[in-house]
């Protein structure tokens, strides 16, 4: 027999196990109240959503596997559901690995890429000027990161943010008209020791470059410097010349070459 009363306290303590009731108590009390502001930049994955991916990529399906009504027939007291997934690796808010653009073997796929690349001190630039189908250029970059009044720092994750989304969501305007970085601007990143960037448009490439001159220039970066990139990034109007911290981790696809993240941004306060 033990001489000492036990002393751990909450969840499964001297408050008992937890009912229903008693562990919405705790997880409303102040234990949980957050000094921080989280801030979604994901786009939905949506059922049939066929402008919110790039032309080269198939629009989501998203179909009931089994409903409620259907279990509750072969269950007691509890039913439940699920969805049978019909997506690409690059549907809705994703990264790209470089094995996307780098046919050679080993390759690094989407499984493989440092977690350390898309989480850390991030900043977004301001880039909402550039018409639909322009070119940034490295000299714009610089430009827009001076007005912007952020700085880039080694190790940085840089969002820029076009405002195509905002613009262009839910049309066919937004998978075919975003501006785009020459390869030079997308090298200048790199050159600053930024660790990955992203943007909220389908893909970083001028859709011009795609489509008449058949190239990809930042995705040659992505494939020669394994310098990763994120698309259809959202709400980066609400981060827009902030410093903060990201979170966008990959769903783990074994030997994938990009795979749908839920992009954050963490702001002091
Ligand atoms: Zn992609």
């Amino acid at each position: 027999m033990s001489l000492v009363e036990p002393t751990v306290q909450g969840r499964g303590g001297r408050e008992g196990a937890a009912t229903p009731s008693s562990r919405n108590r705790y997880i409303s009390s102040e234990r949980f109240s957050l000094t921080l502001k989280l801030v979604d930049l994901s786009q939905e994955i949506a059922h049939k959503d066929k402008f919110g991916q790039h032309p080269l990529h198939p629009t989501p399906y998203i179909f009931p596997y089994i409903t409620h009504e259907e279990s509750a027939k072969q269950l007691k007291g509890i039913s439940y559901t699920t969805e049978w997934l019909n997506i690409n690796s690059h549907s809705g808010t994703h990264v790209d690995s470089p094995r996307h653009c780098d046919p050679k073997a080993g390759a690094m796929t989407i499984d493989k890429v440092p977690l350390e690349w898309l989480y850390g001190d991030a900043v977004c630039v301001d880039v909402s000027h550039f018409a639909p189908k322009s070119w940034i250029s490295a000299a714009d970059l610089e430009e827009a990161v001076k007005k912007s009044g952020v700085q880039i720092k080694r190790g940085d994750i840089v969002l820029l943010y076009t405002a195509h989304w905002n613009r262009h969501r839910g049309t066919p305007s937004y998978s075919t008209d975003n501006p785009g970085l020459t390869k030079e601007a997308c090298e200048w990143l790199a050159d600053q020791g930024v660790k990955s960037f992203g943007v909220d448009s389908v893909t970083p490439d001028n859709p011009i470059d795609q489509a008449q001159n058949r190239i990809f220039p930042c995705h040659e970066v992505l494939r020669d410097r394994q310098f990763i990139h994120m698309e259809n990034l959202a709400n980066l109007d609400k981060v827009v010349g902030k410093r903060f911290t990201f979170i966008g981790f990959p769903v783990k696809l074994s030997g994938a070459s990009a795979a749908p993240i839920r992009a954050v941004a963490i702001l002091d306060g």
